[in-house]
């Protein structure tokens, strides 16, 4: 099993076994095949790879689901363990906020108040806030994050860009069920039900990569065509945006673009994307090409 450190002073203890080039993954627990992906693309490039499980309340509202959040930590070890995980810190919010509520914050502007931002208001305040905590407490010298989760990625590249964070971010493609449905701890609160109506996101968002060459009108129709036909998803949005500023594309636009939804269904929240590439000869893509251009090299 990987070491495991719950308090401060354990992980400065474990931390300080591990030279040499030391990379980080960050999970809120219930671990799946989306984080062993992420943990298998560290353990490829670092020395050592280190995995934070922290259900962070500075970044829930006050009516979202932390309170019935999965913890599943002994099957998150196991599935550490099999990725090659060196040392696993699992803090409580004591651990992390030592005070309370941190009175200094860091804010993710104007780029965290759209899409997700808007639906859940402080919300990417408190996952830049806990990052950047994170980065310090584990001096990892890489970071690796989901594409699923495409704005905190580009708001965690901003930070580190615009805060001159010594890390090196690396996005993952989003990893999916053989049905397509994305990889997400949320899909355990989905019933039978709830799931195949959950495809209904997945299938929408390949719709739309399938239209890419047309342009972002005929990219927007696709991907709702399939979300109206499916009246049990309660769609938060659907946006075709451009992948740094989260703007809408105009109709000219041609290149990669960042396809997104959210939407509820049952009680459950869900969120996925696509990256395209807009115009002729594009499509889906993976992750966008140009983006680690920006991330600051350590
Ligand atoms: P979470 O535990 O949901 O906070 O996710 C921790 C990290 O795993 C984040 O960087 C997520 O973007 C990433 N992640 C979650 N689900 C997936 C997935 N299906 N594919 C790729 N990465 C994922």
């Amino acid at each position: 099993m990987p070491a495991v450190a719950h308090t401060r002073d354990e992980l400065r203890r474990e931390r300080g076994h591990l030279t040499g080039d030391v990379a980080v993954v960050m999970t809120m627990g219930a671990l799946h095949e989306g984080h062993a992906t992420l943990i298998r693309r560290a353990r490829e490039v670092a020395e050592h790879v280190i995995v934070t499980i922290f259900l962070n309340p500075l970044q829930f509202g006050p009516k979202e689901d932390l309170s019935r959040y999965p913890r599943t930590f002994d099957a998150d070890m196991e599935i550490c363990r099999d990725a090659g995980v060196d040392l696993v810190f699992a803090p409580t919010p004591d651990v992390i906020y030592q005070d309370g509520d941190p009175g200094v914050r860091i804010s993710a502007g104007p780029l965290g108040t759209v899409l997700e931002g808007h639906s859940r208001p402080g919300h990417f305040d408190g996952v830049l806030t806990v990052v950047a905590k994170l980065f310090h407490l584990t001096g990892a010298h890489s970071a690796y994050f989901g594409q699923k989760d495409a704005q905190q990625l580009l708001l965690i590249r901003r930070m580190v860009r615009d805060l001159d964070f010594p890390v090196r971010v690396v996005s993952v493609p989003t990893v999916r069920e053989p049905d397509g449905l994305a990889m997400s701890s949320r899909n355990m609160y989905l019933t039978d039900s709830d799931r195949e109506v959950a495809l209904a996101l997945s299938r929408a968002l390949k719709a739309g990569a399938d239209a890419a060459t047309e342009g972002p009108s005929a990219i927007r129709r696709a991907a709702r065509a399939v979300l109206v036909r499916e009246p049990l998803a309660l769609v938060d949005y659907l946006v075709l945006v451009h992948p740094t500023t989260l703007e809408d594309v105009p109709e000219w636009y041609r290149g990669e673009a960042l396809l997104a939804v959210a939407g509820r269904v049952g009680t459950t929240r869900l969120i996925d994307n696509q990256p395209v590439n807009v115009g002729p000869g594009g499509g889906a893509i993976e992750v966008f090409s140009d983006i680690d251009a920006t991330a600051v090299a350590t």
